[in-house]
């Protein structure tokens, strides 16, 4: 894994201090699954695609990144994967396998390119051929040995719409993301003060941004997901700008129940809309 070792050191050389802090102290297992499961002989990749056309409006509404529309994805997929391993287990008899949802020191998206899933690409996300980026990524690590898929190469090829596109210069080099420019940290990790020279860049960004997935090529091919679970609510759909400025704390729990939002919580998702709205 040794480039992608080297892109993770570019990443934690980037990060804010004091951020991102568990990437360094897992790095050996980051590096070697073995250092999580001793026997492990293969590592499977599975994507879920989440999908889904945007529900706000940039002029007129505060923005959420679309993997967070509907119920917290660490939470379906990792069903999904554990129904995958009971199967698995009825199938191949006393085997040991783990199931991972951004949830360990595993490097899903290494691994995904390894497996032949797609490649990761200039703005350091998954990237399919035929149907884009927004997928959630599992892993299941298992001691069963099995053939190894064909990696993905890359097909970035000369494009940088990413790059050009992204409105903090987050992506200082084609896979490089300063995660202390990255709209997504402000809004979704950071615990400081946001800082001002960001304030008009944000685009209305209160958690999470897309915008360097949507201006990707590839997403032209991505498909509207089909998991209930990622319904998106009328509460959510109809909230607009002004409704945020009032917003108590019931009411955002209420809109968020189950959301991967509640990770961040109402504080933190009000002062990023205070910080936005004196702009
Ligand atoms: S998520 Fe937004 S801020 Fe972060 S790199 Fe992509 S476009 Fe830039
Ligand atoms: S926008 Fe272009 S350069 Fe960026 S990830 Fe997509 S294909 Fe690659």
């Amino acid at each position: 894994m040794v480039q992608e070792a080297e892109w993770l050191s570019a990443y934690l050389e980037r990060k804010p201090p004091g951020a991102f802090d568990y990437l360094s102290t897992t790095l050996a297992e980051r590096l070697d699954p073995r250092q999580i499961m001793e026997d492990a002989k293969s590592v499977i990749v599975l994507l879920l695609n989440y999908y889904a056309p945007e529900i706000a409006h940039e002029e007129t509404d505060f923005i959420i990144a679309r993997y967070a529309y509907g119920k917290d994805y660490h939470i379906v997929m990792k069903k999904k994967l554990e129904k995958l391993i009971i199967f698995m287990k009825a199938e191949a008899g006393e085997i040991r396998a783990n199931a991972f949802v951004d949830s360990g020191p595993v490097m899903e998206k290494a691994w995904a390119q390894r497996g032949g899933a797609g490649w990761i690409g200039k703005n350091t996300l998954l990237i399919t051929k035929p149907a884009g980026s927004f997928f959630f990524i599992g892993i299941i690590l298992t001691n069963l040995e099995m053939e190894p898929d064909e990696p993905e190469r890359d097909h970035c090829g000369a494009c940088n719409k990413c790059m050009e596109a992204c409105p903090t210069g987050a992506l200082e080099m084609p896979y490089t993301l300063n995660p202390g420019r990255c709209i997504s940290f402000w809004t979704i990790e950071n615990k400081s003060v946001i800082p001002e020279e960001l304030k008009d860049k944000f685009h209305n960004r209160i958690y999470g941004c897309d915008i360097c997935q949507d201006v990707c090529p590839y997403n032209k091919f991505a498909i509207p997901n089909n998991e209930p679970a990622f319904t998106v609510s009328d509460d959510l759909k109809s909230i607009r700008k002004e409704d945020w400025l009032t917003l108590t704390e019931e009411e955002f729990a209420r809109i968020f129940r189950d959301s991967p939002v509640m990770r961040t919580g109402y504080d933190k998702m009000m002062r990023t809309v205070r910080f936005l709205m004196d702009a």
